[in-house]
């Protein structure tokens, strides 16, 4: 099969990375990879300058290797991929790209595509395409070509192109054979297009999907800019009014409200309700001032817009808040700067997996099936049918247009609507509607083993709804330790105020299990009359989960609901799919890795050796190399050998010899600092030296501690508050049952005892005692972790099998 990519529409961070993605799968499943520039103008455009590609490299410069090794090899320099770097010509400014718009592509074409926003191959929106016109050239052009599959990433629009293309290409198929610009063979042979759609929009607006291609990017860019105003705002007793992108879609808004911790936010699905809305915000303000909030940020959504629809705009709010309540307000509008930048872990990771899926989609697709859009949920890569998505996602902006804002919000997915009550629920300062004392709790909160990003997020979120519900949130200081001390306090809303851009834990953690003396706990959590208890933290905080389910046989006290809210960087909690802090650290580790590849890519081959921290649990090494693109990764899951190291060496030899003169590559190799205690970074560091040679240098780096983070992501504080408000309402459910119960005779059941998982698509409780029967406790990890076959994706978009077989 042919397979040509295009990205069309506004550009967004990680279509880059999905780019790559389709041609290294393409080429894996011993397809043709193709690239369109510039969108669907491109397609209409075609090759008008018949030269084809850069002819394959002459099978001389390969005999090195066994002949015809593998179509790895033969595609590996294949195109003209360093003029699309080069940004040569432009179509807009009727300059030809050297006439050709639709161009064969080889894997090293894409090489270090991961670190640039952006597309690289051009986006436009074209009004031709939207023409039957158009469309028929655009036939015509891909035919010429002889490619049968598309694979489009884009907005809706896009997308919606895409299918309109397919529907009618039998059409388009049957007029060019009439009008004898093709063939009766060449119009057999391409009777059907195969189209596969991927979202590439910084705006999160498409349903079916929770994450757009872009949107976790757009988002960092907007939380560091919170975060950069937050200080000048306190510094000043000033409010910001911010503008943030969103057409249609308040997503952006919204996560930035929650994980930048707004005062007040308007978006498009849910405007403000009762009242002039005007009142509404000014009172809120006005109370988180009376607190004493020296800073106010206010964050409008592009359409953010009155239940009449009537534009909200950021200017306005600026007025009223200078007018009403005298504060010294400003407007900041991010614009564009939201667009670009370099992609965070997330946008190099989900769309290397959905660019993978999009080609095995392309590859199952027959004449009966629907497109599909390759979309994610949770953590699972998910083929949707593409125009129910589209039409769902329309069907939003239909609704809002009716005014219908319940029906949009019930359009959006779940985690949309939890995000809103989340942002509700930790914004507000309301004291109105609090719980029936009797319904009202104690809750101790507690952070446990290393800090991690999202922890401090996580128990501002927990305090904040306690104070709304009248429970009090009594803080643990230094875990264990700290209560046999009694050292613990309450929190107030303003205390913890700053505390979603904190990384670190605020409340001091450590590695002491209650086993220590478990008594003495029990005595702590009596005399301080504890209804429930929240660990956040890692391993440690899991196993004293355990251990606290299991004295609930001696010791009354722990007869109250308990829950653990993973958080740890090494992401070893057994059973859940993330944890707290992990998506810091990938983040952390990107950055850092992107440097060091910079300076390995100055001084030409040299292979940097990068260790991480990570226990002996892998996820850190493996989801690292995946989104910086390593060429090895060694985990302790899997160890280290004498034959994988001599097939290591023989890969890198393949791949510098390949390589064009001066024009070789820096490469990482990421070792968890556990994956052999034999085999250590600097062994192997000094042992690629050795047998490089001339090919290549070996150097080594150590992230250490930098892997927790300084500023924790804006998805690991979205998770936070998201998670840490589902561990409330747990508790709150399990309290009430128990209180049903005669005081005496009280029995917490065992699932009162439970760990909040992320599995695959969903949230989950899981019961300690269940999740103890899936952690391997020696090495302190899961026993089946989801992400082992990663390291074998990291290993196949290298070339690694084929590349390790040669001499
Ligand atoms: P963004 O979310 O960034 O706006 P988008 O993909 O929705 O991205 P659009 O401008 O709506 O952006 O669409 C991009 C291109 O897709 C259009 O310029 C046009 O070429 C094509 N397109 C959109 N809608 C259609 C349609 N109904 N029929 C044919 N082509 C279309």
């Amino acid at each position: 099969m042919k397979i040509a990519i295009l990205t069309s529409g506004g550009d967004s961070a990680g279509m880059n990375a999905v780019v790559r993605a389709v041609v290294k799968a393409a080429i894996l499943k011993g397809c043709e990879a193709w690239i369109v520039r510039e969108g669907y103008e491109g397609l209409v455009r075609g090759n008008i300058d018949a030269t084809p590609n850069a002819a394959l490299p002459a099978a001389a410069e390969y005999t090195e290797f066994p002949p015809a090794a593998s179509d790895i090899i033969k595609n590996l320099r294949f195109g003209d991929g360093q003029l699309l770097k080069d940004g040569t010509g432009d179509y807009a400014s009727g300059r030809t790209l050297k006439g050709r718009y639709i161009v064969r592509v080889g894997w090293d074409d894409v090489r270090g595509w991961f670190t640039e926003g952006g597309t690289l191959i051009g986006t436009a929106r074209s009004k031709e395409f939207r023409t039957r016109e158009g469309r028929l050239s655009a036939a015509h052009n891909l035919i010429k070509e002889g490619i049968d599959a598309l694979a489009v990433c884009g907005g809706d629009g896009s997308l919606t192109g895409a299918d309109v293309f397919r529907a009618e290409w039998p059409s388009l198929v049957d007029d060019l054979r009439t009008q004898g610009k093709i063939t009766p063979e060449q119009a057999t042979k391409h009777a059907h297009l195969k189209i596969v759609g991927m979202v590439g929009s910084i705006d999160n607006d498409m349903s079916m999907t929770d994450l757009t291609i872009g949107a976790p990017t757009a988002l960092h860019r907007i939380c560091e800019a919170i975060d950069n105003i937050n200080s000048t705002a306190a510094s000043h007793s000033r409010a910001f009014v911010l503008e943030v992108m969103g057409r249609h879609c308040g997503w952006l808004a919204l996560l930035a409200g929650v994980a930048g911790g707004a005062d007040f936010l308007f978006i498009p699905e849910k405007p403000p309700s009762s009242g002039p809305w005007e009142d509404e915000m000014c009172e809120t303000i006005h109370k988180h001032r009376e607190v004493g909030k020296r800073k106010t940020l206010v964050i409008v959504a592009e359409g953010a817009h009155d239940i009449d629809l009537k534009p909200i705009r950021a200017e306005y709010v600026k007025d009223i808040l200078s007018e009403r309540l005298g504060l010294d307000t400003r407007v900041t509008t991010l614009g564009h700067t939201q667009r670009g930048g370099r992609p965070c872990a997330m946008d190099r990771i989900l769309p290397t997996l959905q660019g993978m899926k999009a080609v095995d989609a392309l590859l199952e697709a027959t004449p009966e099936t629907p497109s599909y859009m390759i979309g994610i949920q949770e953590n699972q890569v998910t083929k949707v049918p593409l125009m129910e998505a589209v039409a769902m996602t329309k069907a939003v902006t239909a609704a809002i247009e009716a005014r219908d804002f319940e029906k949009a919000m019930k359009l959006r997915d779940p985690e949309f609507r939890e995000s809103l009550e989340g942002f509700i629920a930790t914004s507000a300062l309301s004291a109105s509607k609090k719980l029936q004392v009797e319904k009202r709790m104690r809750i101790a909160i507690m952070h446990m083993g290393a800090p991690a990003g999202g922890m401090n997020a996580a128990t501002r979120a927990a305090v904040r709804y306690c104070l709304g519900q009248g429970h009090t949130a009594l803080a643990i200081h230094n875990g264990f330790r700290g209560l046999l001390d009694d050292d613990l306090g309450e929190l107030s809303w303003l205390g913890v105020d700053s505390w979603m851009a904190r990384g670190g834990s605020e409340l001091g953690t450590n590695r002491t299990l209650p086993s220590k003396d478990l008594g003495a706990v029990a005595a702590k959590f009596q005399q301080h009359s504890f209804n429930a208890l929240m660990m956040i933290g890692g391993f440690e905080a899991f196993t004293s989960l355990q251990i606290l389910e299991e004295g609930r046989k001696h010791y009354p006290a722990f007869h109250i609901p308990m829950v653990h809210l993973p958080a740890t960087i090494s992401n070893n909690v057994p059973i859940t799919e993330f944890s707290l802090g992990s998506d810091t650290s990938l983040n952390a580790l990107v950055e850092a890795c992107d440097a060091i590849k910079q300076s390995a890519s100055a001084s030409r081959n040299r292979v940097f050796v990068v260790e991480t921290q990570g226990g002996k649990c892998g996820y850190i090494a493996t989801m690292g190399a995946l989104a910086v693109g390593a060429v090895l990764v060694y985990t302790p899951e899997e160890g280290m050998s004498l034959d994988t190291l001599k097939r290591d060496v023989r890969f890198l030899k393949a791949r510098y010899k390949l390589d064009e003169k001066g024009k070789a590559e820096g490469r990482l190799v990421i070792r968890n600092e556990v994956a052999s205690s034999v085999y250590t970074t600097d062994v192997i560091t000094k042992m690629f030296k050795e047998e490089g040679g001339s090919l290549f240098d070996s150097r080594s780096a150590s992230l250490g501690h930098t892997l927790q983070g300084g500023i924790p992501s804006p998805m690991d504080r979205a998770r936070a508050v998201r998670l840490s408000l589902k561990c409330m309402a747990y508790l709150e459910r399990y309290h009430e049952q128990l209180m049903a119960q005669p005081l005496k005779s009280r029995q917490a059941p065992p699932e009162s005892a439970a760990v909040i998982t992320i599995q695959s698509s969903s949230v989950t409780w899981v019961p300690v005692q269940e999740m103890v029967q899936q952690a391997d406790m020696v090495n302190r990890r899961g026993k089946t972790p989801w992400w082992a076959e990663m390291k074998d994706l990291v290993e196949a978009l290298v070339a690694r099998p084929q590349l390790g077989q040669l001499h």
